[in-house]
């Protein structure tokens, strides 16, 4: 049932829904629907119609000419980022154009993951394991690991995706999409896994699509340059004002109200409270599979403890996904998607008294129409190619 990446938000549900005057239907209600796949008959396609899709589907060799180039500043900066290009992505491409001469076989890449495919593909697997073995500690297989998933997806999606939306060109939803200001005061950090860049149906993505790549800012989990950039805004902010939106059971996790509220009624007297940048409330959502969230997260803790000698705060929402209520049913929503764990934390810094008029609720109303727009062309394309919209077929990633 999923087409939606997911995350390891839990659908929880303290908040009786009377809070939300809004929902139709009670936080189970959606829990329990989403998880359902209701039977769906596939509409009929004409054989020529799939033919041709799966023709440009599959038209993803790269040819040589076009895999030689190394990432630009602008290509990198193109798919949601400010960063500079990683400098160990750049490495891993100039070491697959390297063994493009040597064995002398262009890349391909199926799929629409950037995975290589083909003869390349069989001598890069022994290339790159006896790299990743000759690495000598975790750090530096994490960077190699995460340099190398990112530069099979940026040169497999070259010219395929879209690099706003990131979906195939021809399925580009950014027309759709209305941009909305995010309040100065909050700074969202989309922390994602590698193999979550780049893939059609995170919707991680539309938060800066929606908001702008400085108010929604993505860091990519072992790339030293996203790391550090984040971390250095987190230790100008200070430990009292991040917050990782994560369940963690091995520390105390506030809800909003008790976690920010009293952050924001200490900083009452301030007179520079709304004009100070140093003010700017940052929140971390963990983009990335269930699996992979809890590597993720320690690789957070760890940086915590060595820069503040002190937990990361953690919150969770009261709410989950239930404010999801203008979203027609759809069999392949997830529950726990990045995007409507943005949302409900948004709703729910609405009903803080300190923040009431700031009109978060039409921010996340913002983000609640963009991912309307994705699901929407989701499910469109999914049909289109003949696909069901079930979950079969859910991405079995290996290690690129
Ligand atoms: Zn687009």
């Amino acid at each position: 049932m999923l087409l939606i990446s997911y995350t390891m938000f839990p659908c929880t549900t303290k908040t009786p829904s009377s809070l939300f005057p809004f929902l139709l239907y009670s936080p189970q209600f959606f829990c329990s629907f989403f998880n359902k796949t209701p039977q769906i008959s596939r509409m009929a396609y004409s054989s020529t119609d799939q033919s041709l899709q799966r023709i440009q589907e599959s038209r993803r060799i790269t040819t040589g000419d076009e895999a030689s180039t190394s990432i630009s500043l602008e290509e990198w900066q193109g798919w949601g980022t400010i960063s500079p290009v990683p400098s160990m992505v750049n490495k891993v491409i100039q070491d697959l154009n390297l063994l493009e001469k040597d064995i002398n076989a262009h890349m391909t890449f199926g799929g629409n993951h950037g995975k290589l495919t083909g003869d390349f593909k069989v001598q890069e697997d022994k290339k790159h394991r006896a790299k990743y073995a000759s690495l000598g500690n975790s750090e530096e297989k994490i960077q190699f690991f995460s340099a190398r998933q990112i530069a099979c997806r940026l040169l497999g999606s070259r010219g395929y995706l879209c690099q706003k939306c990131w979906l195939p060109l021809g399925d580009c939803m950014c027309s759709r999409v209305t941009m909305c200001s995010l309040w100065h005061r909050v700074r969202i950090w989309l922390y994602m896994h590698p193999k979550d860049f780049l893939r059609q149906n995170n919707t991680g993505k539309l938060l800066w699509q929606v908001f702008g790549v400085h108010a929604a800012m993505l860091c990519l989990f072992g790339i030293a340059e996203h790391e550090e950039m984040m971390w250095t805004e987190f230790n100008r902010a200070g430990k009292d004002k991040v917050w990782c939106l994560y369940p963690n059971k091995n520390a105390a996790t506030e809800s909003v109200k008790d976690g920010i509220g009293p952050y924001l009624a200490g900083n009452q007297d301030s007179p520079s409270i709304s004009a100070n940048e140093d003010d700017t409330m940052h929140f971390i959502l963990i983009d990335g599979t269930w699996s992979n969230s809890a590597a993720m997260f320690r690789r957070l803790q760890e940086r915590a403890e060595l820069s503040w000698k002190h937990d990361l705060r953690c919150i969770s929402l009261n709410t989950g996904v239930s404010l999801m209520h203008r979203l027609r049913p759809q069999p392949s929503w997830d529950r726990t998607c990045t995007a409507a764990a943005a949302i409900g934390l948004l709703y729910e810094l609405q009903l803080l008294p300190d923040l009431s008029s700031i009109e978060l609720n039409k921010q996340a109303e913002a983000i609640e129409n963009a991912l309307e727009v994705l699901l929407e062309a989701l499910t469109t394309r999914r049909l289109r190619m003949g696909r069901s919209i079930s979950r079969k077929g859910r991405h079995h990633d290996d290690i690129c």
